[in-house]
């Protein structure tokens, strides 16, 4: 039994059936459709992904599952990058001739001087503890100042209380050696050339998934949710949902990635103690507003993605939905998606969807590039869980919650809200497919345990 058809729980089942389980295999999703952050919600015939997704080359496995079940509406589309700093979008990998502004120059050298300084420095002191030590010392002071620590804030919240680890973990920097010679040697690119990317939008992946599954037997419920789980002599005997049966079996194996903090308050005949409670009460969370723009126009921005840093500005990235697949959006039109995290349920989160869509347009409108009139239509969405905030509480607390429900012997946690740790969707798939070995019986605990330990602090790029 799998709860939620993220990429965690899509890949568990996956993970039972390409190890040949004979067992049943349950997965239940409140959602109509598969892939959770990972996916798309429909919109005037418009599939758009919540927040700009992109499969990458860093697990040669998935990549592979993908490929072989998606089939040929898997496409390999170049990656573009942009970044709006100075009044205007920069283009990564970069086009010298929009780079060459006296103003940009000055404010690039006295970032490259940073850099330099601080690697210079590094080399004669100890690691900073700290994530904004971290970033300077990745960055220089100045590129850390302006671009990466107002960025680091707009996405997961005040960065005073976040660890060095998740900096090393979630950026990377080449060496001044390194981009030397990059500049010199044109052939190798600033940033990975190509990803992975389905027909109709990110959420075909899990979809495409869920097909297959079903075709091998699998028993798929959208649209619904636990309402009650019941331990006894620690084991979960009995899972209650709001729609259909309950499942109550002999060799009942509870697998769940849906956000931990939800799923405890359903269990009966389990002791929530003091310990428990504090740790739940820890976990900050950031959710996520999708915002999505329609234009009567087939193609707007110069580059797939926009990042914007400056904090005066409404939201994180900007990106066009049809410059990931032209078959994602109806043809002439352009969808325009914006991101923006706010802590969940603030003040920022309780605001109406209307007046978020009315901020963000006028965010859209100071921009010279938007064709704002040409835009014929406007929606929002919102994932209440998108980030679990990086810093050394949320993780402590996550940390005492696995190991206080290690208890219940056939409850097996997964996925970024349940597990805690901070995984992009292949390696999220990556790891259902591990659990899903193991209860199949085809590896053991063991080597289980050493694949988690061995992927633990991976970085994360994008
Ligand atoms: C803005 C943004 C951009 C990203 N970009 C990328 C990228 O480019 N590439 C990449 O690889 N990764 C990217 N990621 C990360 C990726 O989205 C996550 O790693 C991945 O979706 C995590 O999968 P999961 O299954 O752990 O969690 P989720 O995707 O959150 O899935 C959990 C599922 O559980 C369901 N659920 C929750 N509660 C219940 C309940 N009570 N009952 C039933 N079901 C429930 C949810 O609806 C959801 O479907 C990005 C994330 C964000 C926020």
């Amino acid at each position: 039994m799998i709860l939620g058809a993220g990429p965690a729980g899509v890949g568990t089942a996956l993970g039972l059936r390409l190890h040949n389980y004979g067992g049943r295999t349950v997965l239940v999703e409140e959602e109509a459709t598969p892939g959770g952050l990972s996916g798309c919600f429909g919109w005037r015939g418009h599939h758009v992904d919540f927040g700009a997704h992109r499969l990458s080359h860093n697990v040669p496995e998935i990549v592979a599952l993908a490929r072989r079940i998606v089939g040929p509406e898997l496409h390999e589309p170049k990656n573009s990058q942009g970044l709006y700093f100075a009044d205007r979008v920069l283009r990564f990998p970069p086009h010298l001739a929009e780079w060459l502004s006296p103003a940009l120059l000055a404010r690039l050298t006295l970032f490259g001087c940073g850099f330099l300084f601080a690697h210079i420095k590094s080399s004669f002191s100890a690691d900073p503890e700290n994530f904004v030590g971290a970033i300077k010392r990745m960055f220089g002071e100045t590129m850390a100042e302006k671009l990466v620590l107002p960025m680091t804030a707009k996405v997961w919240g005040n960065p005073e209380g976040f660890s060095a680890d998740f900096a090393r973990q979630r950026f990377t920097v080449a060496s001044p050696v390194q981009i030397i010679t990059r500049i010199f040697n044109s052939k190798k690119d600033m940033t990975p050339p190509t990803f992975f990317y389905p027909e109709k939008g990110f959420g075909e992946i899990w979809s495409r998934m869920c097909e297959w599954l079903e075709l091998r037997g699998a028993e798929l419920g959208f649209g619904d949710r636990p309402t009650k789980i019941v331990v006894e002599n620690n084991r979960v005997r009995r899972v209650e949902f709001a729609n259909r049966e309950a499942i109550e079996e002999d060799g009942l194996e509870l697998v769940s990635t849906i956000p931990l903090i939800e799923l405890i308050p359903l269990l009966e005949g389990f002791e929530v103690d003091r310990q428990i409670e504090d740790a739940m009460a820890a976990v900050r969370v950031r959710s996520l507003h999708v915002g999505a723009f329609e234009f009567d126009t087939p193609g707007i921005l110069p580059t797939k993605v926009v990042t914007f840093p400056d904090p005066a500005i409404p939201f994180t990235r900007i990106f066009e939905q049809n410059g990931f697949s032209r078959e994602s959006v109806c043809e002439g039109k352009t969808v325009i998606v914006i991101e923006r995290t706010v802590d969940k349920g603030g003040a920022d989160d309780q605001r109406d969807d209307q007046t978020i869509l009315d901020e963000m347009e006028k965010g859209l409108r100071q921009f010279s590039f938007m064709p704002m009139d040409k835009m014929s239509a406007r929606t929002m969405q919102r994932k209440p869980y998108a980030y679990l905030v990086p810093e050394d509480r949320t993780t402590e607390a996550m940390q005492i919650l696995n190991y206080r429900m290690g208890a219940i012997t056939n409850l097996h946690l997964t996925g970024r809200f349940s597990d805690g740790e901070y995984d992009n969707c292949d390696y999220a798939c990556e790891k259902g497919i591990f659990l899903g070995a193991m209860l199949s019986g085809k590896i053991s605990e063991w080597d289980y345990i050493l694949r988690l330990e061995a992927n633990r602090g991976r970085v994360i790029t994008g």
